[in-house]
């Protein structure tokens, strides 16, 4: 099986077209500028090997980008095509996505650890976004005529005009999908793009680029930089030639991304983290909800901002679904994401790692029951962290109330349907959530009732472009996907018009 894996490893880094510490600047694959340029070296978080190293881009060639989209901007080369024809080039690199889903699949498997199941369906249901953000580009009315009342003699009209160029700082947990569910709807709608992934997992988007070139975007529309936050991020968040910013990240990056918005005025998204509940009621089907408990936490190592880590379960039926839950743990297979049975690989990083196993300690030090999992085995390579279940919560305990970005799962009993929502919503996040009863009512009440941007009811983890992606409270600001998404990147302009009486 290890030679297999490793077999697989040396095809996917054989396959790779971008050359190490390389960024994508103007339709170019380009070396950082300065004799010496930093790197930063990566590391398959399944076997703890240095695969690569990339590049660690400084101020002046995040300068070098965001000018280089600027000018492209400026030249109407894609801003001022029609709907029609940027649909087209969207459709075709989607298409050649598809054609490239092993490599950049096994580019996010080798990044980030994920398996290559989820890693594949990550790239294929980009693809469809591709073609969802085309059809609504291609669609796309931008002028639309407002009939005004008691204004004789007058025509008003609302225009709308892409933005600029957009800045997109993205995370590691999804490298490719996150960074395409900001930048799509983004060049859809006529705008610009430099991107800065993360510079834990930055191939998948590196090659994108090149896809991006051979599907006929234009120089200079689309751009990544790589490069850690604090540099690289930084001097992309703060660059006076940036109209727009999208961010997916933590909490505390993302409110020094809304300062650096305030220093010029410009409007941002930010999709942040999460503590989401999952309810499961006493009516529920109560095998599904064990397996979606089970799912809705454990899914990409829990590496997910709505991994639903809080679950509240109706009394009645507690030993139950406790028993489910721990039933649906043991089938997990855990190991190399390139391996074919494995459904849950190795946390991202090394820091990542030590930071979930304090708080598995820290619920171990509070007294919490911990019935599944626990503390890794420290034999072996690999930041492998097993599915892990706490009971016997209260509101105060630490894994109550932290996101742990991992597969931690802390559980807690309700009676009545308001003291399930008391605690569901007794919480500074508000992303995701859950709740599973046969009752429409009981359905209803919950839906209407959190205060989560989005509500799953007798499933979890549903995810459609289709639908729009949103953060309450400290989640997040702004709407992704959906066609809110397109319009989020576009500006209105108010036209009148005098025309005389007849
Ligand atoms: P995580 O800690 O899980 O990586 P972050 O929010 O720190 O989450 O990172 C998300 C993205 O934000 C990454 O691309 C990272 O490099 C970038 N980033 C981190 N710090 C900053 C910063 N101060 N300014 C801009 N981008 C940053």
């Amino acid at each position: 099986m290890q030679t297999n894996v490793t077999t697989r490893q040396n095809e996917i880094i054989a396959a790779r077209r971008v050359p190490d510490n390389n960024i994508f600047i103007g339709g170019q694959c380009v070396q950082p500028q300065g004799a010496d340029p930093k790197t930063i070296p990566l590391i398959n978080p399944a076997t703890e090997e240095v695969i690569g190293t990339c590049a660690d881009a400084s101020a002046e060639d995040v300068n070098n980008a965001v000018e280089n989209a600027h000018e492209a901007f400026e030249s109407g080369i894609w801003s001022k095509r029609s709907g029609n024809e940027r649909g087209a080039i969207l459709r075709k690199i989607g298409q050649l996505m598809r054609e490239h889903r092993e490599l950049l699949a096994g580019l996010d498997v080798l990044n980030c650890g994920k398996p290559t199941s989820y890693a594949l369906f990550d790239v294929d249901s980009s693809a469809d976004l591709l073609d969802y953000y085309a059809e609504i580009a291609e669609n796309d009315e931008v002028t639309r005529i407002v009939p005004l009342t008691n204004a004789p003699g007058y025509v008003g009209k609302e225009k709308r005009f892409p933005r600029g160029v957009v800045g997109v700082i993205t995370p590691w947990n999804f490298p490719l999908k996150m960074a395409l569910w900001k930048s799509i709807p983004a060049l859809a709608s006529g705008n610009c793009v430099v991107l800065k992934p993360s510079e834990v997992a930055p191939w998948s988007c590196l090659e994108f680029a090149l896809l991006c070139k051979e599907g006929g975007l234009p120089d200079g529309v689309f751009n990544v930089v790589i490069g850690s936050g604090k540099e690289t991020g930084v001097a992309l968040s703060h660059h006076d030639k940036i109209a727009y910013l999208a961010f997916t990240g933590s909490l505390f990056t993302g409110k020094k991304i809304m300062h650096a918005a305030s220093d010029h005025v410009i409007p941002v998204t930010l999709e942040l983290g999460g503590k989401s509940p999952l309810i499961i009621c006493k009516d529920a089907d109560l095998s599904l909800a064990c397996k979606s408990a089970a799912y809705g936490i454990f899914f990409n190592q829990g590496e997910a901002c709505t991994a639903a880590s809080r679950l509240l379960i109706e009394e009645d039926v507690y030993e139950e679904v406790i028993k489910g839950v721990i039933e649906e743990a043991k089938k997990i297979v855990t190991g190399n994401g390139l391996e074919n049975n494995v459904n849950m690989g190795p946390l991202v990083s090394k820091p990542q790692y030590e930071k979930v196993v304090q708080l598995i300690q820290t619920g171990f030090d509070e007294g919490l029951k911990c019935v599944f999992g626990g503390l890794p085995k420290t034999d072996g390579k690999g930041y492998f962290v097993p599915p892990t279940i706490f009971t016997n919560a209260e509101t105060e305990h630490t894994l109550w109330k932290e996101e742990v970005f991992g597969p931690v799962l802390i559980t807690k009993t309700f009676r009545t349907k308001e003291e399930a929502l008391k605690l569901a919503n007794a919480t500074e996040y508000g992303l995701g959530s859950g709740v599973f009863s046969k009752d429409r009512a009981t359905l209803d009440y919950f839906a209407d009732n959190i205060e989560a941007g989005m509500c799953s009811l007798n499933t979890y983890h549903f995810s459609s472009h289709e639908l729009p992606w949103i953060g309450w409270k400290h989640s997040g600001l702004g709407i992704g996907l959906a066609t809110h998404g397109y319009y989020e990147y576009t500006r209105l302009k108010q036209v009148s018009e005098y025309v005389g009486t007849a």
